[in-house]
C-alpha cells in the first residue's frame, strides 16, 4: 500500500512516516502543495493523508484539482482546525475523511482502514489465491486460516502481485508499489525479494506460485 504524507512541519512528517512503514506502507512525503500535486499527478497511491496549513496555501485546494483530473485516490485530511465548518468545507471539497490534530496514531490507522475500504475505492478488503488469503485492511497474510508472516517489502510485492492474480505485473509498476521516491534501491532488490517470497510460497505449499520473465515483470498463479 502506498501513501502520500502532505505535511510541513518536519517532526510531525518524521513521526507519521516511521509509524506508516512500520505498518506496512511505502509512505511518499511532500511538505509543499506544489510538490503533493506532482507527487499525485505522477505516482499511483491508495491513499494521501493532507495537511491544510502549508507554507504555499491550503492543502484542501489540492482536493480539487485532483477529482477535476478523475483522480479518486481517497484523502483524509488532517488538521489543526476542528471545527464543524472547516470540517464540512473539507467534505464538500471532495475529501473523503478528516481527522483534527492531535491525534492518536491508532485512530489516524483506523481511519485510513476505513477510507480502503469503501466500495468506492477498487480494493476488495480480502483477496484469496490458492490457499492463500491476504487481508489488505490489516495487512495480513494467512496459509489455510493459519498466519502467515512476511517482512514488509515482501508483503508489499505480494500484494501487488495478488491484485493482477494471473496477469504479469510489470517491473516498473512493482518497484512503484514497494519502493518509495527516495529509498535507496540496489538494482537486483526487487529480484531479492521476489525470489525470497517465492520460496516462502513454495514451503507453505499454499497452491500459489510466482512466475517471472527476466527484465519485464512477474505473475502470481494459483496451481491448484
Ligand atoms: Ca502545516
Amino acid at each position: 500500500m502506498r501513501i502520500l504524507l502532505v505535511e510541513d512541519e518536519p517532526e510531525l512528517a518524521s513521526a507519521l512516516r516511521t509509524a506508516l512503514r512500520r505498518h506496512d506502507m511505502v509512505v511518499d512525503h511532500a511538505s509543499s502543495l506544489l510538490e503533493a500535486e506532482d507527487y499525485a499527478e505522477a505516482e499511483g497511491y491508495d491513499a494521501i493523508l493532507l495537511d491544510r496549513q502549508l507554507p504555499d496555501g491550503d492543502g484542501l485546494t489540492l482536493v480539487p484539482k485532483l477529482r477535476g483530473r478523475g483522480n479518486a485516490t481517497p484523502v483524509l485530511v488532517l488538521t489543526a482546525r476542528s471545527d464543524t465548518s472547516d470540517k464540512v468545507d473539507g467534505l464538500d471539497m471532495g475529501a473523503d475523511d478528516y481527522l483534527a490534530k492531535p491525534f492518536a496514531f491508532e485512530e489516524l490507522l483506523a481511519r485510513l482502514r476505513a477510507l480502503l475500504r469503501r466500495p468506492a475505492n477498487v480494493q476488495t478488503q480480502v483477496i484469496r489465491a490458492g490457499d492463500l488469503a491476504f487481508d489488505f485492511g490489516h495487512r495480513e497474510v494467512s496459509v489455510r486460516g493459519e498466519p502467515m508472516t512476511l517482512p514488509r517489502r515482501e508483503l508489499l510485492v505480494l500484494e501487488a502481485l495478488l491484485k493482477r492474480t494471473g496477469r504479469m505485473v510489470q517491473r516498473t509498476s512493482l518497484m512503484e508499489a514497494v519502493f518509495g521516491l527516495d529509498d535507496e534501491i540496489q538494482s537486483n532488490a526487487l529480484d531479492t525479494h521476489v525470489s525470497r517470497l517465492r520460496r516462502k510460497l513454495a514451503e507453505a505449499a499454499c497452491g500459489v506460485e510466482i512466475n517471472g520473465v527476466r527484465g519485464v515483470g512477474y505473475l502470481l498463479r494459483e496451481t491448484s
